[in-house]
């Protein structure tokens, strides 16, 4: 499934059967019927059969009344459907051989041919709209690879429902005028299928790619166009849309494959700071960040052997229970509890031996014990298993002691994971674990963003790089090494753009090509309103800069803003105002950048092992550590010290509040590690 909202796509949804497809759509209208918007769902079958059959069943050509009669008979449950056996009854009212035809069961289905040998039962093959396609099948086929069949069937009691349920807000095309807030439409990717193809060569599933790219392509068509594809009569056998429109749908899917699935910019307004106010909280600066900051990244598929450290776009689900069937937990003996007396027990042992992977095909007959091995699936007859360890072998039987529990020793199908589950949310950064979770429950690819590139740079006359030569009143540039490391640990991707001198051209160039090759632009020094501070400079000229004076030491005034719509965080020049600020104010910025959402990073309370008294107004960060327990700060809260930041391995926040802390006094720390990703 895939929705388009507003103009901006979601990551396509992978639903594993049809119950929890219908759950997710009566949930989808409801949320949106609940925000006052629109829908229209396009279903990928048949609404309707060729002219007649409905007469024939029901003895009303209303296609509802199709509806109603077979959502009246199918039964579905993720376990199956019996739209074979509905497929033959009806074949029974019908002279001749069919229309329906094709039967996935092993046992014979009275009326129902195997093989298309049908003849003399009066359906067309077809109905109108498929004669005008290539490669349509027949709804008659009801299984089978590529068959529509078993979709129309079970697929129009789901419609039946929801207009049931939704009542006068559901219109189906083209049999009702579009006049309620939900649409029901027809929909057939086939018509878009070069298009398909060329992106299903990319790699990704190809239905993802046929809803996502039909989706697109429907929604980012002008009114004129819809109006004239929905402009359809077909009262009886329903209509594909865009049927006849082939060119134009398919243009519109092109556009759609060529440019990535990239949600939409910030607004120019993302950084405006609320007027009057002098000194910002941090609290107030990072609520804002939070309400304003979304995603910016391009969704990819990734298998899941590539996707370490990425973030996941669309929460996994579990394709299968794990265990997806009972097992035993031990190497030992099963058999069925109830066949056990009172006192000792002695158990005839079956021939044959279940083991993982190579199951016991047979039955096991009731008062009988089979050998199991760890992990094999539990044959059936058996529901427990006694270690081998409290049996004694005998010969052709085993001896053991009462007071076994029913289902001992056995894990159960789904106790770990049930089918359907939701596993992993979006958001989530994942780890080697999440890993072994989505292989466990059946996944191999996922959806992820595409990593944010950070592109930074260092600005200042008197910076030299690493290594080079310095001259009179020149220092090396700390700051970018600093960040860049930062960065990888952060899990982004940095992009190096050296040293900026201090003049505005060659910094706008810098920031010109940042836009180009980054989501978003670090810097550092220059960020003030003094004479030298190009990059605050640079952003008022752009109109899209607002100067956060934060209450926060250390600090500067951050310059926040927009180069060409890509967010710049323009740090202070000072190296550890600059990694406070960032780890403080640009971590949380770029994970919500990046599609990994706010996070808050875990802190610990701790006993002080020192003395501080701060004044009221402003946050502070010292540079800290824990030795025995108890939480060390640098001895000096220079902020030219950067052999204290080397020293430290977190921070202790203190309360914007006045606070005196003595030796043993509780202080909150926070280890550099919290602000990484697990
Ligand atoms: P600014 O924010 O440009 O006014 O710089 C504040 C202080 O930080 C000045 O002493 C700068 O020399 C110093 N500084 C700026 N950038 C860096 C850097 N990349 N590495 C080390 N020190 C820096
Ligand atoms: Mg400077």
């Amino acid at each position: 499934m895939a929705v388009v909202r507003g103009g901006q796509a979601e990551a396509p949804v992978y639903l594993r059967n049809r119950p929890l497809a219908e759950d997710a759509i009566a949930t989808l209208i409801k949320q949106e019927l609940t925000a006052g918007r629109r829908l229209c769902i396009g279903f990928d079958f048949p609404f309707g059969y060729p002219a007649g059959f409905a007469r024939a069943l029901t003895g009303t050509s209303d296609p509802f009344a199709l509806w109603e009669w077979l959502e009246a008979r199918i039964e579905d449950t993720p376990r199956g459907n019996n739209r074979f056996d509905l497929a033959g009854e009806i074949n029974a009212r019908f002279p001749g051989i069919g229309p329906f035809w094709f039967n996935g069961l092993k046992r014979d289905i009275a009326h129902l041919p195997r093989r298309d040998t049908r003849h003399g039962h009066g359906m067309p093959e077809f109905r109108t709209a498929e004669q005008q396609t290539t490669g349509a099948f027949t709804c008659w086929q009801v299984g089978g690879a590529g068959a529509v069949g078993g979709q129309v069937l079970t697929g129009l009691p789901v419609l039946a429902r929801l207009k049931r349920r939704f009542g006068d807000q559901i219109m189906a095309w083209p049999f009702e005028p579009l006049n309620a807030s939900v649409a029901l439409i027809e929909i057939w990717p086939g018509l878009i299928n070069p298009v398909v193809k060329r992106a299903e060569a990319g790699g990704g599933i190809r239905d993802a790619h046929q809803v996502a790219l039909l989706a697109r392509a429907l929604a980012r068509l002008p009114a004129p166009d819809l109006r004239a594809m929905l402009d359809v009569t077909a009262p009886e056998e329903g209509w594909i849309m865009g049927l006849g429109f082939e060119d134009k749908l398919t243009a519109a899917a092109e556009q759609e494959a060529t440019s990535q699935l990239r949600p939409p910019p910030l607004r120019d307004d993302c950084f405006a700071l609320p007027a009057g106010v002098d000194w910002t909280p941090v609290d107030i600066a990072l609520e804002m960040l939070r309400e304003r900051l979304h995603p910016v990244v391009a969704v990819e598929t990734r298998r899941i052997d590539h996707a370490l450290g990425h973030v996941l776009a669309a929460p996994v689900i579990a394709q299968r229970s794990n265990p997806p069937q009972p097992n035993t937990a031990v190497d030992g003996y099963g058999f069925a509890h109830a066949c056990l007396g009172e006192g000792d027990q002695v158990l005839p042992l079956c021939d044959g031996r279940a083991a993982a992977g190579v199951p016991f095909s047979g039955v096991v007959p009731y008062g009988h014990a089979i050998r199991v091995l760890t992990g094999a699936a539990l044959p059936e007859g058996v529901d427990t298993v006694i270690l081998e360890e409290d049996v004694t072998l005998g010969q052709g039987a085993i001896a053991f002691r009462a007071g076994l529990k029913p289902g001992a020793n056995t894990r159960k199908a789904g106790e770990d994971v049930v089918e359907g589950a939701v596993v992993l949310d979006a958001g989530r950064r994942l780890t080697p674990a999440d890993l072994a979770l989505i292989a466990a429950v059946g996944g191999d690819e996922v959806q992820v963003y595409a990593p944010l590139r950070v592109a930074v740079l260092s600005t200042g006359d008197e910076l030299r790089a690493p290594g080079q030569p310095t001259g009179e009143g020149q220092i090396y540039d700390a700051n970018r090494p600093m960040l860049i490391g930062l960065l990888e640990r952060l899990g982004h991707v940095a992009v190096d753009l050296g040293i900026q001198p201090d003049d505005r051209a060659t910094l706008r160039a810098a920031f010109d090509r940042a836009a180009e090759e980054a989501d978003m632009i670090l810097t550092s020094g220059g960020a003030s309103a003094g004479d030298e501070d190009h990059v605050s400079a640079l952003l008022n000229e752009a109109g899209a800069m607002a100067e956060w004076r934060i209450a926060i030491k250390p600090g500067r005034p951050l310059a926040l803003g927009l180069w060409k719509g890509t967010p710049i965080f323009g740090l202070p020049g000072n190296p550890v105002a600059a990694l406070v600020c960032t780890l403080i104010f640009a971590a949380p910025a770029m994970a919500a950048l990046s599609g990994a959402g706010w996070s808050i990073p875990q802190g610990f309370t701790l006993p002080a092992a020192f003395s501080k008294k701060k004044k009221p107004g402003r946050r502070e960060f010292l540079r800290a550590r824990v030795r025995q327990g108890r939480v060390e700060v640098f001895a000096s809260e220079g902020s030219g010290r950067i052999s204290g930041l080397s020293w430290a391995e977190g921070l202790v926040e203190l309360p914007d509040g006045a606070a005196e802390i003595a030796p043993g006094d509780p202080v909150h720390y926070i280890p550099y590690t919290s602000f990484y990703s697990p």
